[in-house]
């Protein structure tokens, strides 16, 4: 299933694991994006805390704002990037 933590948009892997009754008429289907795991590109690029999946739009956006983290850029940390970061709150 992928749905993008950003904007909730989904494909239709997500419909056939939704426990909640969703279809391909729902605002927020969009089959025709593509979707990224931070599983799957993680050795490159690091996302915001909490975040595991996201469409193309929002990876897009959230780069453009330097949310995203790519290994060429000089605020990569390798001891801090690289993997999965769970979401906290800030104190
Ligand atoms: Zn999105």
């Amino acid at each position: 299933m992928a749905m993008c933590d950003e904007c909730s948009c989904f494909d239709d892997s997500y419909i056939e694991t939704a426990l909640e009754n969703v279809t391909e008429n729902h605002k927020d289907y969009a089959n025709d994006k593509y979707y990224y795991w931070h599983g799957d590109i993680q050795e490159d690029y690091q996302m915001p805390p909490g975040y595991d999946c996201l469409c193309d739009e929002c990876f897009s956006t959230l780069k453009n704002k330097g949310k995203i983290i790519d290994i060429n850029s000089p605020a990569w940390d390798k001891d801090k990037h690289g993997w999965f970061i769970p979401y906290k709150e800030e104190k």
